[in-house]
């Protein structure tokens, strides 16, 4: 690697961490070059739009900012145009003819739309097809239906690449910068999501929820963000309704509740995107999804989106949406309930026997 390489590599690792932590706030269009889409997005949507100018945050946050809007790749694409009113529904036969038209001719994508989102892909049109129609619109018209009042206000692509290959190549073409992860993200500066479709459903349903929460729920905490999405990461077919089913975060909770480890849930409630995000453990992730476990398992689910979006005004943690919900008196009864269930889950029981927890403490 020649030396100024390295010496940027070095600066954008420093950046990096300082941002992550959340040590310095730097505007989004600056912070996607040092963090990736996908994070930047996680620490800054809804949250942190306004423009450098703005930005007041002393001479040298604001000189670095200027340093690194300077060092946004070339040819990174700009951000969705904002050609028509905030209450105008998106035409989505505009945004398919202006897709087509960007997309190189081969390989040859096909496009679904499944509002809100344009499901664009290189494998084989049937299973892009499927994917769309089974996955993608199956997914937003359940949100729709059961969780949120509101579309996301612009048509959102997701883009399913058939191999790596294909990820790595289109992702670089469209955003103008390498995949932040591996698997796929959503970035929030083309608008899109972008996966290797390998990475399965899962992962996609996951995506799938981050725009509709942007929408409904642009100041939430990163709990329920994170929470109702990765709820449904791995969900199955019950009564023609989805739900979660029990994956490898559950033995995440499992650990951090026999440690002792786990956090009560108004100190869930309570942290900032860069303390939640900057969680090496996973136990902040693995710890909001069971909390959104437990209110599907309670029946409670579809009561605390709606109580939420009624209260999160005054509670925007979700304390007050969750005691509603549960009909619960608040966070001390919901500690001692959720612990408790979370214990006696049988898939707790049955994860001891395999042995891939301590026995019972
Ligand atoms: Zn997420």
């Amino acid at each position: 690697m020649r030396s100024e390489e390295a010496e940027g590599a070095r600066r954008r690792y420093l950046y990096r961490r300082l941002v992550s932590r959340g040590a310095l706030r730097v505007p989004l269009r600056g912070a996607i070059p040092l963090v990736g889409p996908d994070c930047a997005y996680h620490l800054y949507a809804g949250r942190d739009p306004a423009p450098a100018g703005r930005a007041r945050r002393g001479r040298a946050a604001a000189l670095l900012a200027a340093l690194l809007l300077a060092a946004a790749p070339a040819g990174s694409p700009a951000a969705p145009a904002a050609d028509r009113r905030a209450d105008e529904p998106p035409d989505v036969d505009r945004h398919v003819a202006a897709l087509r038209r960007r997309l190189p001719a081969a390989p040859a994508f096909t496009l679904r739309v499944a509002a809100p989102y344009v499901v664009v892909g290189d494998g084989p049109p049937d299973e892009v097809a499927r994917l769309a129609e089974h996955v993608v619109a199956r997914a937003a018209g359940e949100f729709r239906a059961r969780f949120f009042a509101r579309d996301p206000g612009t048509i959102v692509d997701v883009y399913l690449f058939k191999d790596r290959d294909s990820y790595y190549r289109h992702t670089a073409m469209l955003t103008g910068s390498p995949p932040e992860s591996p698997l796929g993200f959503f970035s929030s500066h083309a608008n899109a999501l972008l996966m290797d479709v390998n990475a399965g459903e899962g992962a996609l349903m996951h995506e799938l929820v981050h725009p509709f929460v942007r929408s409904n729920w642009p100041r939430c905490p990163p709990w329920i963000n994170e929470g109702l999405a990765t709820l449904f990461e791995d969900c199955r077919d019950r009564g023609g309704r989805l739900e979660g089913a029990h994956n490898g975060r559950f033995l995440t909770l499992l650990r951090a509740l026999d440690r002792g480890s786990a956090l009560p849930f108004s100190s869930l409630a309570a942290l900032s995107d860069a303390a939640f995000y900057n969680d090496p453990t996973g136990l902040h992730y693995a710890q909001s999804r069971y909390v959104f476990f437990h209110l599907q398992q309670r029946g409670a689910l579809d009561a605390f989106c709606r109580r939420y979006a009624e209260t999160s005004r005054d509670d925007p943690t979700g304390g007050a949406a969750l005691a509603d919900a549960l009909k619960i008196e608040g966070p001390a009864e919901f500690d001692r309930a959720w612990r408790a269930a979370m214990l006696a889950d049988p898939w707790a029981a049955r994860l001891r026997a395999e042995g891939r927890l301590a026995p019972k403490p």
